[in-house]
């Protein structure tokens, strides 16, 4: 079987062994959840509840009239105990409604669809992706009724449904491919009527083959789906990579894949959007793999979006040891935590706990111009040299080396034998070189 890729990248190792056959299950219902009024990329939203009110599972809480936004809803049925600024998985504290939760599970059932899918518009599914407040589940968090607005002067000729998951340890798109191959498949041709795209592509790397072959019988009938095979590579997931490998088509910088014909969503995604439209359920619900060498019983779960950490971590049976890091999302972008009080948001698809004992020290020696940064850097970029110009506060010298051009993989900072940190620095001298960017204009 040919496989396809892209230049550069790196071969970390993977540990996917932990949970690849374990099958989804559904995590308990928690005491409470905290729902942040931003877990998307654009505007934040407006509470549309207040403190003391009842509501159902499901039920819409937030919103605004920006176009660039998704709405948040209940993911349980209950009280509102109060809305304050809570911390997120950013690090950052942001205003949340908090809901203590009943036994109830009452459910709001008003996006439930009055109609047969096949006759809706294109307009008509757009509408109801964004009122079911779904964004790309990958991690980006970028509104997905967005994504599908294709404006008039751009021509789309491929949708990709990217089922890469080429971060270490998480395992959901892998499961969601062999558990339900079928609602991934109506959800894409959804999202493909949605943005008006003919051709449609399931990108899925080779360490997957179940997955490969449950996709692969679940399109046989699909005329104008195809599955492609991808070499296991980090970051093989990325737009820009994935884009390069199956169709030689290089997104500008700055640019989007829209840019080159292209729009990309991910495999839990396409799941999201099934059950809006079929079942009218809003995101209330997504996958994650709980994992690592500090956790009882590594699994995949369904769980309520706003559930905080320290509960799921009891799902999957507690720690094992004594933790050392506990890791949101995957180990290669994802965001190191100081406590497990933090909530998940939409985004959340991993938690990670190592050892005491394994977790590094942070050490960094002199750089040894090895330029193994460079060959592993998959824009071509000069990451030693983007850190050094940051450490050094050159900040007014980094849009000569295409800053912006990084998209924060993190391969440099893994394969560099002097263990310096230059993915820290590059994030520094990302928001400086945008800060001289604004103050120019
Ligand atoms: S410079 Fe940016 S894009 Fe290049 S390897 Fe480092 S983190 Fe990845
Ligand atoms: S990988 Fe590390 S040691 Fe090698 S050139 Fe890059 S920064 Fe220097």
């Amino acid at each position: 079987m040919s496989v396809l890729t892209f230049k550069q990248g790196i071969h970390p190792e993977y540990h996917k062994e932990l949970t690849r056959e374990k099958p989804l299950k559904k995590a308990g219902r928690p005491e409470e959840v905290v729902i942040p009024l931003q877990q998307h990329i654009g505007a934040p939203l407006d509470p549309l509840v207040q403190k003391g009110d009842h509501v159902k599972q499901g039920q819409k809480i937030g919103d605004t009239d920006s176009f660039v936004a998704a709405p948040v809803h209940a993911s349980v049925s209950g009280t509102v105990k109060g809305i304050q600024k809570m911390l997120t998985p950013s690090g950052q504290k942001t205003e949340s409604i908090i809901i203590e939760a009943d036994d109830e599970d009452e459910i709001d059932d008003s996006l439930k669809p009055d109609k047969d899918i096949d006759k809706l518009t294109s307009k008509e599914i757009i509408d109801t992706v964004r009122e079911a407040g779904i964004v790309g589940l990958g991690g980006a968090m970028f509104p997905t009724h967005v994504k599908l607005s294709v404006p008039e002067d751009k021509d789309v000729e491929y949708f990709v449904l990217n089922g890469i998951e080429c971060e270490p340890f998480l395992n959901v798109d892998n499961r969601m491919m062999i558990e339900r191959p079928s609602d991934i498949i109506s959800g894409m041709k959804l999202m493909m009527k949605a943005a008006d795209v003919k051709k449609g592509v399931i990108g899925i790397e080779n360490n997957k083959p179940k997955a490969i072959s449950k996709m692969k019988q679940a399109v046989e009938k699909e005329e104008n789906i195809e599955i492609k095979v991808f070499e296991t590579k980090y970051p093989q997931g990325g737009e820009k990579m994935l884009i390069k490998a199956l169709l030689d088509r290089e997104v500008p910088e700055g640019g989007l894949p829209l840019d080159v014909g292209v729009i990309v969503n991910n495999i839990t995604t396409a799941v999201a959007v099934f059950e809006a439209i079929t079942e009218g359920k809003p995101l209330i619900e997504r996958t994650i793999t709980i994992t690592g060498e500090g956790i009882s019983e590594p699994t995949n779960l369904y769980y309520r979006i706003g559930t905080k950490v320290k509960n799921l971590i009891n799902d999957a049976g507690g720690f094992k040891g004594t933790p050392g890091k506990i890791v949101l999302g995957g180990p290669m972008t994802g965001a190191a935590q100081h406590s497990t009080e933090v909530t998940t948001v939409k985004g959340t698809s991993g938690i990670i706990v190592l050892h005491k004992e394994s977790v590094k020290k942070f050490d960094p020696k002199p750089c040894i111009r090895c330029a193994r940064c460079v060959d592993s850097c998959p824009m071509y970029l000069l990451p030693l040299k983007l850190s050094d110009l940051s450490q050094y506060e050159r900040y007014d010298e980094l849009d000569n080396y295409n800053v912006q051009s990084c998209i924060e993989c993190g391969s440099c900072s893994y394969i560099c034998p002097a263990d310096r940190p230059l993915l820290d620095y590059i994030r520094i001298g990302k928001m400086e070189d945008m800060k001289l960017k604004k103050s120019s204009q």
